[in-house]
């Protein structure tokens, strides 16, 4: 069986959906895995490296995609008129399709997988159970954003981190405050404390008072008995009152005018980023403070952050909102992705037959599959009983 792996054509989007590491492993499981040329250029991945490892390097997309039975994206595959190449239109039918697919918000494109009989998986729907763990690649993709991140801000600020004491003066450490502490904020939190800053965090779920001081950070929160179940079965955080909202901002707005940094991390899943930072907290900050909005692909946790874009206010604060973090440290985060693809396709591999086999019943199955046999089959998205009758 093909499996392809093709060039990210999404604009910004530099990650690529295997490394030659595992086009090994890929091979090894009896594929021939072709790979579009250029595909790991923005990964510092050349094709000689793909092909070292025993890749077929195809000229374009729709000799990648040729007589493909798996193809392995980052992002959606394009579909007509939104680039170049319909690379959606290229994908044979009956394939396996396995990648970040945005499911949430792009409901007609998976009806149109189902038209085109490609069985897709949408790796982000991922269930946070412990057996899928290696498989996760929100996980992967978080921690590698919220390391950027931190960097980032470091370099957009105009003094360090860490505490120093030289004999022209002592420079004070960075006040650095993070919103949200999941996967990203608590790599946050960690790379800043290294880094030599003060750091505090905040988070709605219970459990992440005890995680941000683990990790040496003091924990900023309003505490009531909403705040003790803020969080799904799933592990996400619950939408919060308005009763909530307004208790957090006025501690906010307390606790925002001493920072110098702060990192947006914020998230509900599937919805628009919970916004917390509001115009008067920017505008209560300090001359050459700089937040850092790694919820801006999600509308951003700041009111004031414009996504894929770096803003300065009037009061001289620096709002990075950049879209796609994970793909500012490509090299690392391709090589993590790939392997949580990897280790998804493994563990859903006939050896006997040398194909997939996605058990329908696997809850990982159910949690992924959008698609299959030409239905919309995933619980979220599939046609209600009542409108199919
Ligand atoms: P996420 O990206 O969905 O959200 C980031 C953080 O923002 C979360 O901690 C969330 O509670 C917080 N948040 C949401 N609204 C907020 C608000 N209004 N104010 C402050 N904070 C707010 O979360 P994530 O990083 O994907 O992780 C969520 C949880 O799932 C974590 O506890 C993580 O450890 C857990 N997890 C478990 C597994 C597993 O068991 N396999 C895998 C990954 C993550």
């Amino acid at each position: 069986m093909r499996l392809a792996v093709l060039k990210e054509r999404r604009p910004g989007e530099a990650r690529v959906a295997a490394t030659p590491d595992t086009v090994k492993k890929l091979t090894a499981l009896g594929l021939t895995v072709v790979v579009e040329s250029g595909a790991g250029a923005g990964s510092s991945i050349p094709d000689s490296e793909f092909a070292a490892a025993g890749a077929e390097i195809a000229p374009d997309a729709a000799a990648a995609l040729s007589g493909a039975g798996i193809v392995f994206k980052v992002q959606a595959p394009l579909g007509p008129g939104e680039g170049d190449v319909d690379e959606m239109a290229l994908i044979p039918r009956g394939a396996l399709l396995v990648g970040t697919l945005g499911a949430y918000g792009n409901e007609d494109r998976t009806r149109a997988y189902a038209e085109r009989g490609i069985d897709a998986c949408a790796m982000e729907l991922l269930p946070r159970i412990t057996r899928a763990q290696s498989m996760d690649v929100l996980s992967s993709q978080a921690n590698l954003a919220g390391y950027r991140a931190v960097l980032e801000g470091a370099t957009a600020y105009g003094r360090g981190f860490p505490m120093m004491m030289t004999a022209a003066g002592t420079v004070p450490p960075a006040a650095v405050f993070v919103l949200g502490a999941g996967v990203a904020g608590l790599q946050a939190i960690a790379t800043a404390r290294r880094l030599g800053a003060k750091v505090s965090a905040t988070d709605v779920r219970p459990a992440a008072k005890e995680e941000i001081k683990s990790l040496g950070a003091a924990f900023i929160g309003v505490e009531s008995e909403e705040t003790a179940a803020a969080q799904t079965s799933g592990g996400y955080a619950k939408e919060m009152s308005e009763d909530f909202k307004r208790r957090q901002a006025e501690l906010m707005a307390e606790t925002v005018k001493k920072q110098d940094i702060i990192v947006c991390t914020a998230l509900t899943l599937g919805r628009a980023a919970p916004k917390i930072l509001s115009a008067e907290h920017v505008a209560s900050m300090k001359p050459g403070a700089v937040i850092v909005d790694i919820a801006a692909d999600a509308g951003g946790n700041c009111a004031l952050t414009v996504p894929g874009e770096k803003v300065v206010t009037e009061n001289d604060v620096t709002i990075l909102g950049w879209r796609n973090w994970p793909s500012r440290i490509a090299v690392a985060s391709s090589a993590l992705y790939a392997r949580n693809l990897l280790t998804f396709l493994t563990a859903f591999w006939d050896k006997d037959g040398k194909k997939p086999n996605l058990k329908p019943e696997d809850e990982i199955v159910q949690g992924v599959a959008l698609t299959r046999g030409g239905a919309v089959v995933h619980p979220a998205f599939a046609p209600k009983p009542a409108a199919a009758a």
